[in-house]
């Protein structure tokens, strides 16, 4: 099914929205945030345009947009078993979408690029007066960021039954204010969240456009690329304990030095990346006392990791707590470590990286392998019940999370071009039973 998405209208929606939502000081749509609301009313404004589909909110707080192929009976969702209808009934749907929240001072494409993108596809449908094979449902994810609370994935991990309102419910920003009233203050009750799981019941596939966010499309001169997976990310303290002393008195051969033995331990973690083609980040060190006299006592360490493979990710994992231990013993320290974070790799749906690779292709962008994710997305807990892919527009500079950000013109016009036609290449596989049949 050939689907065309106006990269004329994106592109206009996108810096209509950069106007009103952003500026030259950047993204304005913190998650849970008066800007916020006010973002998703112009967003709901562009989407009451279209004719023939409904809007609602779920229970974490995600906007769905919903455009019903007849042939999805009853309305939008699956028939219990036994009860669907013979013939040409088609229960389920296909999800588009990403994300509208930025974080303070963000740039004007990232998560924005892909709802728009989304919104495009919509229209595309809406307009060509036929109705489509499968039903198509747009989503918005609410806090896909976490900036304000360091709580990434909220909605779209609320919807795939991933979070634990006990573990977020007294998060606070930095005025003090708790996660659970924020989400309370925009009718979000925090503890009924989960219910949301319910929208991606009858789920067929779900695409999600994004920008890269890094360097590697510009290093390699592509406009977009099919993603193949999201990382499976570990995060550690890791501390290093010796024995702080005069800096002057204490001969080299007696020392206890607990930043000796860190930051020989964060070259060899270097290493350990390189090895294994992931990547690993001692992205912040503090020694004590911290005295320019003294030898650091203790030092403690941040490390992050991550792989798309699992057993790769566990080994780089062990490699790197064993390199911890022979620094310490190497300087006659102690260490001992904690975990803060976990996540498991989500690989994505074979069937689909091949059509996004091919849409890719097709638009412009060249035939080239599929890149995987470093940073987490929606699509990341999307991708564990869902088959699922996504696809990356460069970006130049290779910068995100900064009112900086940004990609050249031809190739958001690729990968949106790509976009609408791997959404097309998704509803005729998933009518013709390929995805089901893939996955099985
Ligand atoms: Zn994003």
């Amino acid at each position: 099914m050939n689907l065309v998405v106006d990269a004329d209208r994106v592109l206009a929606d996108l810096k209509e929205l950069h106007e009103r939502h952003g500026g030259p000081g950047g993204a304005r749509r913190l998650a849970w945030s008066e800007d916020w609301l006010a973002a998703r009313e112009w967003f709901q404004g562009k989407l009451d345009e279209l004719d023939g589909i409904t809007v609602d909110r779920d229970e974490a707080g995600n906007v769905w947009a919903e455009l019903r192929s007849p042939r999805d009976s009853p309305p939008g969702r699956t028939p219990a078993e036994g009860t669907r209808p013979p013939g040409p009934a088609f229960p389920g749907f296909v999800i588009v979408g990403s994300h509208l929240d930025a974080v303070p001072s963000g740039g004007w494409l990232d998560g924005c690029l892909g709802v728009l993108a989304a919104l495009g596809v919509l229209r595309a449908l809406a307009e060509s007066g036929e109705a489509p094979p499968v039903t198509v449902r747009l989503v918005d994810w609410a806090d896909e960021e976490g900036a304000r609370f360091g709580r990434s994935l909220l909605g779209s991990s609320a919807a795939a039954g991933t979070l634990d309102p006990d573990d977020v419910r007294d998060l606070k920003d930095a005025q003090g204010t708790r996660l659970e009233d924020a989400l309370a203050a925009c009718d979000v009750d925090l503890d009924n969240a989960g219910a949301s799981r319910s929208r991606l019941e009858g789920a067929l596939a779900y695409l999600e456009l994004h920008i890269e966010q890094g360097p590697v499309l510009l290093d390699t001169g592509r406009l977009a690329s099919a993603v193949s997976g999201t990382f499976g990310d570990e995060r550690y303290l890791i501390t290093f304990k010796g024995q702080s002393a005069h800096a002057g008195s204490t001969p080299m051969r007696l020392r206890k030095d607990s930043l000796a033995a860190a930051a020989t331990a964060a070259l060899e973690i270097r290493e350990v990346g390189i090895r294994h083609d992931g990547v690993c980040t001692v992205g912040a060190m503090t020694a004590d006392p911290g005295v320019i006299t003294a030898i650091a006592g203790s030092t403690e360490m941040m490390l992050d990791l991550r792989h798309l493979d699992a057993g790769t990710l566990a080994t780089m994992l062990e490699e790197n707590l064993d390199a911890c231990r022979r620094a310490a013993e190497k300087f006659d320290c102690e260490v001992s470590h904690r975990r803060v974070f976990g996540a498991t790799p989500t690989p994505f749906h074979p069937k689909l990286i091949q059509i996004a690779r091919e849409a890719v292709d097709a638009a412009g962008g060249g035939d080239g392998d599929p890149i995987p994710s470093g940073p987490l997305h929606d699509a990341t807990e999307v991708g564990r019940l869902v088959p699922t892919v996504m696809i990356f527009a460069q970006s130049d500079p290779p910068l995100s999370h900064t009112a900086i950000e940004d990609s050249p013109e031809d190739a958001l016009r690729v990968a949106i071009e790509a976009y609408g036609r791997t959404v097309g290449g998704a509803l005729e596989a998933v009518a013709n039973g390929e995805l089901q049949e893939a996955r099985a």
